[in-house]
């Protein structure tokens, strides 16, 4: 989002400047939702988290399963969402943990084989 350019000077210079110049001088993609204008819930990438791990326990044996997520998904897990994670542990039959990761963005996790 473009806000605060309101000096005349800045309006008649990058008048002058082609459309894809001047947005390349001027904005960077969101890296939120990386263009798409729209970013998955904590829910919809909760129940993403639970999917993969369910694809990766058929794959691998690993002892326990790390979910690495951000705060909102990790307390949604720990919350609303504990007996669909209690449910697919028990299924699977591998201890489900989770961590924060302050570091990963809105729709993004990892998961740590251990
Ligand atoms: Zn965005």
């Amino acid at each position: 989002m473009v806000s605060g350019f309101s000096s005349l000077g800045l309006v008649e210079m990058t008048r002058k400047r082609t459309r894809e110049s001047l947005g390349a001088l001027l904005l960077e993609p969101c890296g939120v939702c990386a263009g798409k204008g729209y970013v998955k819930t904590a829910r919809s990438l909760a129940y993403d988290i639970l999917r993969e791990i369910l694809r990766e326990a058929r794959q691998f044996n690993p002892k326990e399963f790390r979910i690495l997520a951000n705060q909102a998904v990790v307390e949604l897990l720990l919350d609303e969402e504990r007996e669909h994670l209690a449910a697919l542990s028990d299924f699977i039959g591998k201890p489900i943990s989770l961590q924060v990761d302050a570091a990963l963005g809105q729709e993004q996790f990892d998961i740590v084989l251990l």
